[in-house]
């Protein structure tokens, strides 16, 4: 049975987390943190909660440990996990390449993996993504569009970036070189190397990601749509026992893991 913690236990993903491992007989929720106003509705666990990961038992008898937090909260848990020796699953996005720098630097002491879509739907479609945009070729401009609940912080999505990453590399270019983050303005003819990224955010949606491939007198569409948070939360539990299993060395993603 593989120990876990969870951290954002009282968040949207959390409590998704909470009740998919309390389920789960082959894992056994030892801990949930989240902050001292959200804590009285974690106390219904029947686990050991905590404001403060340090505040958790099993930290130290090294349980696995899933966080969706925010950036600077998800860096400061795999500090400790990486002082504690305990594989830490984060699903947090709105990383910089800062935060990915020290993430794996840690990764060196404790085996961490981060993903910023836990979908195994998702992860398919990063795969073929590339088949598809070096078939159709570069007559085929490309176009991301996100939509994410009213109440997303970053944008675009950890998951269209991702996403625009694979495309991006398939063409053979560098995605910070080619992305277009909206459009305003007098912009201009757009030019072939270019992949645009659009985030429309409002009401309760969980996730929906879609690529427009548009060439000559057609265009392909790729869409991928959330149902519910539960696709992300089982991804991220099937990690954390896969990732018990696996020795230090490198931050771990969902490639590795399928
Ligand atoms: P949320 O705001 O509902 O939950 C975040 C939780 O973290 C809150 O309960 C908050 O109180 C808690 N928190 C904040 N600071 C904390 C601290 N110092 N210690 C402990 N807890 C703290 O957000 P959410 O919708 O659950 O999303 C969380 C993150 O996960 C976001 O970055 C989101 O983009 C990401 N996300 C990733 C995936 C994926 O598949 N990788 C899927 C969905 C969401």
């Amino acid at each position: 049975m593989t120990e876990v913690i969870i951290v954002g236990a009282a968040g949207r993903m959390g409590q998704c987390l909470t009740s998919l491992a309390k389920a789960d007989p082959a894992l056994d929720l030892v801990g949930a943190v989240d902050n001292g106003e959200r804590l009285e509705s974690l106390k219904a666990l029947d686990c050991p909660v905590a404001d403060k990961l340090a505040g958790i038992p099993a930290l130290a008898s090294g349980a696995a440990i899933i966080d969706f937090t925010a950036p600077e909260v998800s860096l400061g848990t795999a500090r400790l996990a990486a002082e504690n020796g305990n594989p830490l699953v984060i699903g947090t996005t709105g990383l910089g390449e800062g935060h990915f720098a020290e993430l794996n630097e840690l990764a060196a002491k404790t085996p961490i993996f981060w993903s910023s879509n836990m979908s195994i739907g998702v992860n398919v479609l990063a795969k073929i993504l590339p088949l598809l945009a070096r078939a159709l070729g570069e007559d085929y401009d490309i176009e991301l569009v996100e939509l994410h609940h009213n109440r997303k912080k970053d944008s675009p999505s950890g998951t269209a970036l991702t996403l625009g990453k694979c495309l991006a590399g398939a063409r053979g270019w560098d995605l910070p070189d080619v992305a277009a983050d909206g459009r305003s303005g007098l912009v201009g003819a757009r030019p072939k190397a270019q992949i645009g990224f659009h985030a429309v955010r409002g009401g309760d949606v969980v996730g929906v990601h879609t690529v427009y491939f548009m060439g000559p007198g057609e265009r392909i569409e790729v869409s991928h749509q959330a149902h519910s948070r539960e696709n992300f939360a089982q991804g991220a539990l099937r990690a954390c026992v896969w990732l018990a299993g696996q020795k230090p060395g490198k931050l771990y993603s969902m490639a590795d893991m399928l």
